[in-house]
């Protein structure tokens, strides 16, 4: 199992969801029963998993198509701060709100 997309949008990733079930992928759900709640940490966001790993290339083409490619491409990074890991698509630290660090 491997994960494709996470986001705190939850109408973003469901849309991943029905695409990548339309096209025969199957798929694992994160966090989905979360999504009803304000959750500020990224650990809780719902998210898109494949159940195959041999699925994740072509899952991920799918999800590009669908959502801005900066939000798929960009690694989780880590704090220099309080060390807390952060989705790529954040700019400021969860957590502490300390900028990004530029590598
Ligand atoms: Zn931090």
């Amino acid at each position: 199992m491997k994960e494709v997309f996470r986001d705190r949008d939850y109408t973003l990733v469901g849309l991943c969801k029905s695409a990548l079930i339309e096209a025969g992928i199957p798929i694992v759900m994160r966090n989905e029963n979360l999504s009803s709640l304000e959750v500020p940490i990224p650990a809780f966001h719902p998210a898109v998993c494949v159940a195959n790993n041999k699925d994740y290339e072509r899952a991920r083409e799918i999800i590009l198509s669908l959502v801005a490619p900066a939000k798929v491409n960009t690694p989780d990074w880590q704090c220099e701060s309080c060390e807390e890991e952060n989705p790529g698509n954040f700019e400021l630290c969860y957590s502490c709100q300390s900028t990004r660090p530029t590598k």
